[in-house]
Order: structure tokens, then C-alpha cells, then sequence
């Protein structure tokens, strides 16, 4: 008898920020590896893995936006492009260790990925292979986290799990309060009245409104992704 998983099809957010670690290069090449020995692991139990990738770590959008005359959208076009480089890092990565990998990309770049198609993602997701959502949702103004519960929503894949550099939500800031405790569970409510800073509201509000729930967790911890994807207790849940 195969053994059942909580979850059949996941969402994995995997930030920018995350990617880069502590290197001050833009990619720790440790941490994509990681990040596919662990993947590679879950598939081989036959668990659905769709990644979308952010792109913080090279450019973000918001944060250059109104200098140098550029505006938020050029900007954020910028934000959506640096998220295909770390897509194609990825993919490579993961095909070096046997992954069968394809990129979609949310605007059209036919040479180098295939375009988004949501039939055709759930068909590769279907056949075992690993689908990296690049390029955000394709529209300025939105962030790879709401491109996330977007491409969950769509594929009916059953969680957002969210990898980040912390061990998941805390009632204060873990780096300046040693107190900080980590939350284990959060409603949507609490997240959004509370103003805590985990996703942005647009991506929060999208998870909410189609029941999917969200794992915030620790990718930096060894064994971590592969526990989160097979819905083993780790970081905060939040939900319902
Ligand atoms: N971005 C965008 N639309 C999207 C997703 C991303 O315009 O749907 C741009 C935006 O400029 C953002 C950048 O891409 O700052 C990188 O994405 P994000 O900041 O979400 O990456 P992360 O924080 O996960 O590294």
C-alpha cells in the first residue's frame, strides 16, 4: 500500500530572498540544490509540485520605482523578468539531478520557456514533472505571492506553501525580541487585522476567498521543504 499524503498537489512560493540566502550573489547554487533533493524526494511519492518563483533578490519593483524616472509598471516589468532568471536557475537545477522541469512563463518568451497554459501545466503536473511559474501573474502591481495563490487557485493545487527565511509567523520580530514566539496557526482574519506582514493583502485575501490554506516555514532547515510538502507540522498554518 502507498502511503497518503495530506497534500496530492502543492503550491511552492520560493522568494527571491530565499534563493540568495547570505551570499551577496544574487543565488546560492546550496540552496537551489536544496531545494531540488527535496522536491525530487516528495515526487518520488508521487505528490504534485508546482514552484513559483519571486524575484526580490534581483529586482524589485516597488523599490525602484520613481527613481531614475522609472515608472512603477517599467519597473515592475523589470521585477518580472529577474523572476525568470531565477526560474531558469531552478529549472537547470533541478534537471541536473533528473527532475523532469518545465518553466511557464506568464508573458510570452517562447525561446527560452513555454508560456503559461493552464491546461497544459495540470497535464505536466499529471506526468510527474515539476511546473516553475515564472514572471508573477504578468501584470505590474501585483507581487510573486499573489501570483502564487493565483496559480494555486487555477491548478487546484490544495495549499500555498511558503518558504522564507523564517520558521514561520512570530507575534513580534524574532531578530530583535528573543521572546518573539512563532504562531502555529493564524486564521485569515487575524493576519489581515492584525496587519501581519506574511503576504501582501491582495495574495491573502485570494487564498481566503478560495479556502486555500498556507504554510509559512523555514526552507533555510534541512528537511523542511520535503516536511512541509508531505503536510507534516512546520512553520504556521493559516486558514480558516
Ligand atoms: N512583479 C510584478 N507582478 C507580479 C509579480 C511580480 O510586477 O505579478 C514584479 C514586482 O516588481 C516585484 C518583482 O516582480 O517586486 C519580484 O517579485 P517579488 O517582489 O514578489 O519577489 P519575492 O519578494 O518573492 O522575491
Amino acid at each position: 500500500d502507498k502511503p497518503s499524503y495530506k497534500w496530492r498537489r502543492v503550491l511552492l512560493k520560493v522568494s527571491g530572498e530565499a534563493l540568495a540566502g547570505d551570499r551577496s550573489q544574487n543565488i546560492d547554487p546550496k540552496i537551489t540544490m536544496a531545494i531540488a533533493r527535496e522536491v525530487a524526494s516528495v515526487t518520488r511519492l508521487g505528490i504534485e509540485v508546482a514552484i513559483v518563483v519571486g524575484g526580490g533578490n534581483i529586482f524589485r519593483g516597488s523599490s525602484w520605482a520613481g527613481s531614475s524616472g522609472l515608472d512603477r509598471s517599467s519597473a515592475d516589468y523589470i521585477g518580472m523578468l529577474a523572476t525568470v532568471m531565477n526560474a531558469l536557475f531552478l529549472q537547470a537545477t533541478m534537471e541536473s539531478i533528473g527532475i523532469p522541469t518545465r518553466v511557464q512563463t506568464a508573458f510570452r518568451m517562447s525561446e527560452v520557456a513555454e508560456p503559461y497554459i493552464r491546461r497544459r501545466a495540470v497535464r505536466h503536473l499529471e506526468k510527474g514533472r515539476v511546473v516553475i511559474f515564472a514572471a508573477g501573474t504578468g501584470n505590474p502591481f501585483f507581487t510573486t505571492d499573489t501570483a502564487a495563490a493565483l496559480r494555486c487557485a487555477e491548478i487546484n493545487a490544495e495549499v500555498v506553501l511558503k518558504a522564507t527565511n523564517v520558521d514561520g509567523v512570530y507575534d513580534d520580530d524574532p531578530r530583535r525580541n528573543p521572546n518573539a514566539q512563532l504562531h502555529d496557526t493564524l486564521t485569515y482574519h487575524e493576519v489581515t487585522s492584525k496587519d501581519i506582514s506574511v503576504m501582501d493583502m491582495t495574495a491573502i485575501t485570494l487564498c481566503q476567498e478560495n479556502n486555500i490554506p498556507v504554510v509559512v516555514f523555514n526552507l533555510t532547515k534541512s528537511g523542511n521543504i520535503s516536511k512541509a510538502i508531505k503536510g507534516e507540522r512546520v512553520g504556521t498554518l493559516i486558514g480558516g
